[in-house]
């Protein structure tokens, strides 16, 4: 597909024609545990409302979690979520978070599946679409195992539908605390916190 770059993002020329694209509602996991975490998580927030015909309409709290899977000790990991307005394509969203995550110093190559990174930046949900391309799922594949990505998203998008496993985000929530284990009770009783509420962070800015 035709591709041409505004501000130093690929768009493609699906998403040009304005007019035309709808404006979807969709969710965006934060997370990240090197630098100054909170620092970090607002940097990427101005970056995702800076994206092409992108609005932040909301941002949960920050949770601090324990690192899940990857090197073992690696820092806690500062979570949220964000509900945006865009009307980029799913492929060109994802193409402007990745280019965010550069942007903040993350470096795939040189890190450890897992391991250890600035800024994190996936698509939780876009609208109610089922979206499965070699290097882009919508739904996230694991959005409904984790419950530091849970938690935040529950915050600002409870009635949020999960297209493929037909249920809210409250449900999933509900599910997974009851379910224990790494990333349920248990998990959450391990070192899941809540480390600023939106007012506070709010506040910083
Ligand atoms: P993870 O987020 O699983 O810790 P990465 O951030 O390194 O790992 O992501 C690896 C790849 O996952 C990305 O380059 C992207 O192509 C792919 N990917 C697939 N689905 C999604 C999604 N919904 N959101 C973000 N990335 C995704
Ligand atoms: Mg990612």
């Amino acid at each position: 597909m035709a591709k041409y770059t505004r501000g130093g993002y690929k768009i493609s020329i699906a998403s040009i024609y304005i007019g035309y694209v709808m404006v979807a509602t969709s969710y965006i996991a934060l997370g990240g545990n090197i630098g100054d975490r909170v620092v970090n998580m607002l940097w990427a927030i101005a970056a995702i409302g800076r994206l092409p015909e992108t609005e932040v309409l909301a941002v949960s709290g920050f949770y601090n979690t324990p690192a899940v899977g990857g090197p073992p000790d690696q820092p806690d990991y500062l979570n949220a979520a964000a509900r945006i307005a865009t009307r980029l394509a799913p492929p060109d969203l994802l193409a402007g978070l990745l280019a965010i995550e550069i942007g903040r110093g993350r470096n795939r190559r040189m890190e450890q599946r897992h391991g250890p990174r600035p800024i994190d930046l996936d698509i939780l949900l876009y609208a109610d679409q089922i979206y499965q391309q070699p290097h882009l799922t919508i739904p996230h594949p694991r959005l409904h195992e984790r419950l530091f990505v849970l938690l935040p998203l529950n915050e600002i998008a409870p009635d949020a539908w999960h297209p493929v496993l037909g249920c809210r985000i409250r449900e999933l929530l509900t599910r997974s605390l009851h379910r224990g284990g790494r990333g349920g009770r248990r998990g959450y009783k391990r070192g899941v916190s809540k480390m600023l509420g939106i007012q506070e962070w709010k506040s910083m800015i």
